[in-house]
């Protein structure tokens, strides 16, 4: 076969030993179009030295096979098919911590555009988006449901094992413990405080007007379908109590 009858640009992208689908180029367009028409994607990527200095600040460069510096470069160089391969894996190594933003002599934030992909990823349901959120299911439901991301209840043993000898501590009668507390918000180990109804119809509406809901029906339809009956049972209850107060 010729060579210039070749394209250097792939038609479709996908393991050859996987059964997924392939990917079609227009759809690795698509998503690049969206990372890009982000209003933070301009002011977070100004150019790239390929100096390397983010990944030698980056932790999780040390510990994992990521390099925030092949994230810029993929970018960078709309690399359309190495920006996919990286959302399907390597963009879920990133702490967010962005001690790359504060290196970079280019002002580029790795971090920040690392995070750009992440919800470039859950809009468009990718499984790797999938596979990292469904351990968060239980802490998603809870942060919606209720306005605190984990509560003493949620802490157990189990959950915990990785505490080694410390992991004998969650078993203190926290019931006990919390009463004890002057803050009477924090009597309760069901949550980590108590948030008011008026509170939770606020946060409700910020989650619905700033796609946060959409985001999660794309990745868990369940978990979805679970938090918008909760929410209208606030909602009610909430009117309730508005009417009593007439
Ligand atoms: S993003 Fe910045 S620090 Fe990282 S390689 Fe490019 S220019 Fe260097
Ligand atoms: S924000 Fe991510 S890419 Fe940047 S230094 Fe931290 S872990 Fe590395």
């Amino acid at each position: 076969m010729s060579h210039s009858a070749t394209s250097r640009i792939q038609e479709h992208i996908g393991d050859p030993v996987s059964d997924a689908p392939p990917v079609g180029r227009e759809k690795l367009e698509e998503i690049f179009q969206d990372i890009q028409a982000d209003l933070r994607y301009d002011h977070e990527l100004n150019g790239c030295l390929n100096c390397g200095i983010c990944t030698a600040t980056c932790p999780a460069a040390h510990y994992y096979d990521f390099s925030p510096r092949e994230i810029v470069q993929l970018l960078w160089t709309e690399n359309l098919e190495g920006i996919y391969d990286a959302m399907q894996e390597k963009i879920w190594s990133c702490a967010q911590c962005y001690t790359c933003a504060a290196r970079c002599p280019f002002d580029n934030s790795p971090g920040g555009l690392i995070m750009l992909m992440r919800e470039t990823a859950i809009k468009h349901g990718m499984e790797s988006a999938k596979n990292v959120l469904r351990p968060f299911s239980r802490v998603m439901l809870k942060l919606i449901s209720t306005g605190n991301q984990l509560s003493p209840d949620m802490i157990t043993p189990d959950g915990f094992a990785d505490w080694g000898p410390n992991v004998a501590k969650i078993d203190a009668p926290l019931d006990i413990l919390r009463k004890a507390i002057p803050v009477p918000t924090l009597h309760t180990t069901k949550t980590a405080w108590e948030v008011n109804l008026k509170t939770s119809v606020e946060l409700y509406t910020i989650w619905e007007e700033t796609g946060v809901l959409d985001s999660l029906e794309t990745i868990d339809e369940n978990l979805f379908d679970v938090i918008l009956d909760i929410m209208d049972e606030k909602r009610d209850d909430y009117e309730d109590w508005l009417d009593e107060q007439e």
